[in-house]
């Protein structure tokens, strides 16, 4: 069924106040915004609503299993909403918060079941984008937030990518600047031991919370595909997530073998008559090298600008009617970990090292 919906300008919560009480106002009333925040623009509504929350997974088309991010503004705002606070998790939220950290800590009786998809934990964080945080106030309750994309596809950097998935399904799209970040927070639970387990990669890495808390872990999930029947650590790792209609295949190297594998493969193509929709989505350095239509998304190595880009560059295949991509993938270290996570995703697990 489709509904009115409204855009709300705030490019500056102090200059668009009246733009952030009426996002608030909608909020508090069980109504959904978009909003901008620092990794993707998310769909929120008062996580303590259950029939806000159930039209959020409604309006996305998401499986109702797959739990929300609850978004608070203040680190006072987290006492009532968990019933235990691990001592690596005081560590990580004083390092980390306000940012793209996502903890997921015991549920407390006030964090609805529906919000964690029926789990007895609750995945938490607390954005720095200055609007997220003055809508997260003015609606005066914590926002269960996942990304403003329709379930599948790629996650929204633009609130035009919110404008293209969500237009006639939510109560309001807050139009602001473009994300910063590019990719999802980074979501990590923590082990009986104490030791954090990253589920999610994001801009928080693996190498940057070993030095914070002195160990860390990786869940097998996050680069590789899980067997059928494997119960999931974090519900999210099931589903298809971030696919283009293209078919995408990961190939992993170094600028002369990714050019010359692609160049042979496009040759091939052209020989048959069948080039048309191919495209090399690859880094900077490497157009020069390549004959067939490319794609960039950012520079090599330089991982954040990747994570970036990312997400738009998927949707923009979708506008060029691509159907078979081949992408330089980058290395899996650093940030890079959480861009190689979604185009893993994207590609459905095709990975080929050359
Ligand atoms: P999104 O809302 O699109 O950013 O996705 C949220 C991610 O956080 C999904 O991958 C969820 O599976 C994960 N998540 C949320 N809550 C929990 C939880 N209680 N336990 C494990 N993973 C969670
Ligand atoms: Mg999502």
């Amino acid at each position: 069924m489709m509904m009115k919906t409204e855009l709300i300008r705030i490019y500056d919560p102090a200059e668009d106040a009246e733009g952030v009480l009426r996002a608030g106002d909608i909020l508090a009333h069980g109504g959904l915004v978009a909003i901008p925040t620092e990794t993707v623009y998310g769909l929120a509504a008062n996580a303590y609503d259950e029939a806000a929350v159930k039209a959020v997974y409604a309006a996305k088309g998401r499986p109702s299993d797959n739990p929300m991010i609850v978004h608070i503004a203040e680190l006072s705002a987290l006492p009532e909403l968990v019933t235990a606070i691990p001592e690596n998790a005081k560590i990580l939220a004083e390092a980390f918060w306000p940012g793209p950290l996502t903890m997921v800590l015991p549920r407390s009786s006030k964090i609805p079941l529906t919000t964690t998809g029926g789990l007895e934990t609750v995945a938490i964080r607390m954005p720095s984008h200055p609007v997220a945080c003055a809508v997260i106030r003015a609606a005066g309750v914590p926002l269960a937030a996942p990304s403003a994309n329709r379930s599948g596809s790629p996650s929204p950097t633009t609130f035009r990518h919110c404008v293209d998935d969500l237009w006639g399904l939510v109560d309001a799209i807050v139009e602001s600047d473009d994300c910063t970040v590019g990719v999802e927070s980074t979501v990590l639970c923590f082990l009986p031991d104490g030791t954090p387990q990253v589920l999610r990669p994001g801009a928080v890495t693996p190498e940057e919370i070993q030095r914070r808390c002195g160990c860390v872990s990786v869940a097998e999930a996050v680069l590789h595909m899980l067997p059928q029947d494997a119960a999931a650590p974090s519900p999210g790792m099931k589903y298809k997530h971030y696919a283009p209609a293209a078919t995408l295949t990961l190939l992993c190297g170094s600028r002369e073998d990714y050019a010359a594998r692609v160049n042979e493969y496009y040759e091939a193509l052209q020989r048959a008559g069948e080039e048309d929709g191919f495209y090399a989505m690859c880094f900077d350095e490497d157009v020069s090298l390549l004959e067939a239509p490319t794609i960039s998304y950012g520079v090599a190595y330089d991982y954040p600008s990747q994570a970036q880009n990312l997400f738009d560059v998927l949707r923009q295949l979708d506008k060029l009617q691509a159907t078979e991509v081949y992408v330089h993938a980058p290395e899996p270290e650093e940030m890079g970990l959480a861009v190689y996570n979604r185009l893993l995703r994207a590609a459905a697990f095709r990975v080929v090292h050359l």
